[in-house]
Formats: C-alpha cells, structure tokens, sequence
C-alpha cells in the first residue's frame, strides 16, 4: 500500500489533551496583545530575553523549591536519550532567565530590564484559565535592591491592563520579609498548625514541617478559614523590611494605585522575599490571578551567581485574552485593504510585481488564488474578494494590462466606483488608496 493510499485511512491524531491550538480570527488578537506589549516594555526601558524552553531539571528543583505544586506533581520532565541527563520543559521563565544571566555575565555592569513572552508548561488538570501549555509574559528586573523597582514592576503591569482597555482588576499585597523574619514566622505557623491538625488535608500534613508557608496557599475550599486566621507574615517584620514595604506603597500611593495588603498570598514558588503581588480580577471564576510576582533576592546566588537582588512578575496570557473576552474588547479587524483579481493565469508576473510594490507601501494585500485549472470566473473572483473584507479590489484584466494599467474598484461605501491607474507607478497611487483605507 502507497502512503498516500494509507493517510487516507489513518485515525485522526489530536492535540494533546491540555494544549491548545491558536488559530485565525483569534490569533490576531495574541498578536495586537504582544505589540501592545512590546511597545509598552521598550517605553519603560526593558529588554526581550529569549531562552531555551527545555532546561537541566535541578535548575526547577534548586530554584522553585522541592516541596512546591510545580517541582512536586506539575513538571513535565524526561530523560536525555542520549547522555542520561535530567530535563523539564520550562513551567515558568524566571528561572531560566536567571540561569542566563549569570551564564552570561549580564550583571557585571548594572542592573538589567528584561522581558520575556513564550509557552510554560504543568501537568495541571485542565480547565477554564488552566492548561497543560499556557503562556506567560513576564518582566524581571535583575540587580536593584531598591524598593522603587518593585514599584517600577506593579506600575509596568498597571500601565499595561491599562493599554489592553481592561479595568476593574484588584491588586494584592503582601511582604514576606527576610529569611530570618520568616523563620520566626515558620514556626510560629506550625506551632498554630498542629494545635488544628484535624483541619489539614492530607497535603497540609506532609507540608506541616517541610514547608508550612505552602499551606497558607491551599486551593481547598475547606481549609480557607483555617489558613484565614493564621499568625500573618506582616507582624513578624523587622524594622528595615517595613521600611522597605511601607516606600513601595508610598509609590503606589502617589501613583494612584489602589491595593489591598493579603497577609495569605505567599506565590507558589519558594524564591520569594519581602514584596509579592497578585493581580486579581472576580470576571474568570475560580482562576481570577491574572498576574503574579515579587522580590526574590537570594535566587542568582542559588543558581550559582553572584549574589544580586531582584524582582519580576509574569501574567498568564490565556486568562488576560479571556478578561479581555469578558470585557467586550473589540475582535481585531485583520481584513485586507486590497483584493487582487486576476482573470488569467498569464496576468500573475504583472500583478504580483504591482502587488509587491502596494505592501512595501504599506497596503495589505490578498492576492487571488485559483485551482488547477485556472483562475475561475470574474463572479466567483469578486465573491471572494466581497467576503475578504477588503476596501478596494484590482483588476488586472487583459484589457487594461494591454495598456499598462489595472482597475481599482471600491467594494465598500461608494460601492463601484471605479479608475485605472499605471501599474509602473504604484507609489503615486497607493497613497491615494492608503488614505482611504
Ligand atoms: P494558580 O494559583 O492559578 O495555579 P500560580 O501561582 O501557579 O497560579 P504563577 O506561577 O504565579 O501561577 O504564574 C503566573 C500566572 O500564569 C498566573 O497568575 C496565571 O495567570 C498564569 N498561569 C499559571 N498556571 C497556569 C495554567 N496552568 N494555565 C494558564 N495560566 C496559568
Ligand atoms: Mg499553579
């Protein structure tokens, strides 16, 4: 049997069950989303890192923390073929973009701005606002101490809801202080902990003396009054975390920020100290974060660097495309501006040069496609052109290449009107056409 013969038999394979396909009209709002981005990242100064979306295992291990939902039960993690060694396909990026920057020397000099945007994957189970491959945009200022960049940070994300058209969205706050702040708080929460026992889940209790802190981000509906009134991070900071808490408000404040201080939010990863945030909206259900990050100044030297502070956040593109939905932000028109018909198969060289030389003036194009056969009727040619949304059609017929020229014909208001311009001087015409667009 042929493999042609045998494709036409085969079962139909499927995505993988978590992980989406982004297909045309919607794609087109992913991608005004990243200009939107870009644009916003380059007037705050920071810069695109792009890393690898495979990384060595122990670097999730080392830097999320061993006893977190992602290191525990989320990654997708396999073993080179060929040398044996251990990797994960990036859950989240600020870890690698850490890894890079002390690979590459980036912090000799300064601090670094970097952004990133790409796919993350957790073996999570997938619903509403949760997949298996989701994406993340994500900001990581890497070498300043200063609590003016954790500001700097919740601002870039503000101003970023703010250039995506979306509002009503709540921002949290919490500081989960120095190392030394929180083991005064760690045990004080495992001492409250214990005297309730018979309300932790079975998670709960394996974590009560690995990593109690863990508990106060439970998912589970009957453990919230629980974790509600447990000893809060807030009242075990000493004098200079305060301070550095108390002039990342003062940013926010004289900014205009509203903000809520959540002495429970402790982000899922265990490289957090002192500042954390959550951008969070009550329009998706139960996965209303649409954004989260902080402080996490020990993390470079974990990895292996010089020790160098810094702070990040990430959002989940999935779930601020779904706000956005919800809002009623308008579809992004990605109809043409010009359908070209071309009548017959020999007119192609001519019309696709003129067609060349109206999207290097900046026109959006579509040219006619025909079978194998030919080109098609005129009728069923202007058909397609009427369902491409497109403002204008040309017509390189016969009769008008003869003479060096091609129809422009109006499709939308001012339907049919119509004039002949020279196709050798396209930049003379397109302006024209450009402005009525
Ligand atoms: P959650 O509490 O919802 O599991 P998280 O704390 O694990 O979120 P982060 O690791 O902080 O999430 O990731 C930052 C953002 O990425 C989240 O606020 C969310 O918008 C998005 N995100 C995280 N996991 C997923 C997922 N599985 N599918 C889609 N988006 C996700
Ligand atoms: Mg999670």
């Amino acid at each position: 049997m042929s493999d042609h013969k045998r494709a036409d038999k085969a079962e139909k394979l499927l995505a993988v069950k978590g992980m989406n396909d982004i297909l045309p009209p919607d794609s087109a709002r992913w991608e005004w989303l990243e200009n939107q981005v870009r644009e916003l990242m380059a007037s705050f100064a920071y810069r695109n890192i792009r890393t690898p979306i495979v990384e060595p295992t122990p670097l999730f291990v080392r830097s999320l923390g061993e006893v977190t939902d992602i290191v525990e039960k989320e990654m997708y993690s396999f073993e080179d073929r060929l040398n044996g060694e251990q990797l994960t396909l990036r859950p989240e990026s600020t870890a690698g973009v850490v890894r890079a920057a002390v690979e590459h020397n980036m912090l000799y000099d300064g601090g670094k701005r970097l952004y990133y945007m790409g796919p993350m994957f957790r073996h999570e189970r997938p619903q509403r606002g949760r997949y298996r491959q989701f994406h993340q945009i994500g900001a990581e200022a890497l070498g300043f101490p200063g609590p003016e960049l954790d500001a700097e940070m919740i601002l870039l994300a503000d101003a970023l809801w703010k250039a995506l058209g979306l509002t009503d969205i709540q921002l949290e706050l919490n500081s989960l202080g120095q190392p030394e702040e929180r083991r005064q708080h760690r045990a004080a929460l495992i001492t409250y902990l214990s005297q309730h026992e018979q309300l932790l889940d079975e998670d709960a209790k394996r974590r009560l003396h690995l990593n109690p802190l863990r508990i106060l981000d439970t998912k589970n509906p009957a453990m919230q009054e629980l974790v509600q009134s447990a000893p809060k991070m807030m009242d075990f900071l000493g004098a200079a975390s305060l301070e550095h808490f108390n002039r990342v408000r003062a940013i926010l404040d004289a900014n205009g920020l509203k903000y809520s201080i959540n002495s429970r939010l402790v982000r899922g990863m265990d490289y957090y100290n002192l500042t954390v945030f959550e951008f969070i909206t009550t329009e998706l259900g139960s996965q209303g974060t649409i954004c989260g990050g902080g402080r996490y100044d020990y993390l470079v030297e974990q990895v292996g660097g010089k020790p160098a502070p810094a702070v990040g956040w990430a959002l989940g593109v999935e779930r601020v495309l779904e706000l956005m939905k919800e809002q009623g932000a308008p579809t992004q028109d990605v109809a043409p501006d010009v359908f070209a018909i071309v009548p017959d198969t020999a007119a192609y060289p001519v019309a696709t040069k003129c067609l060349q030389a109206l999207r290097a003036a900046g026109l959006k194009v579509q040219m006619h496609a025909g079978t194998a056969e030919g080109p098609g009727s005129m009728k069923s040619q202007f058909k397609k052109a009427d369902a491409s949304g497109a403002r204008f059609a040309l017509i390189f017929g016969a009769d008008e290449l003869a003479s060096g020229e091609v129809t422009v014909k109006t499709l939308r208001d001012g339907v049919g009107s119509q004039s002949r311009y020279p196709l050798n001087q396209t930049d003379q015409w397109a302006t024209r056409l450009q402005s009525e667009v």
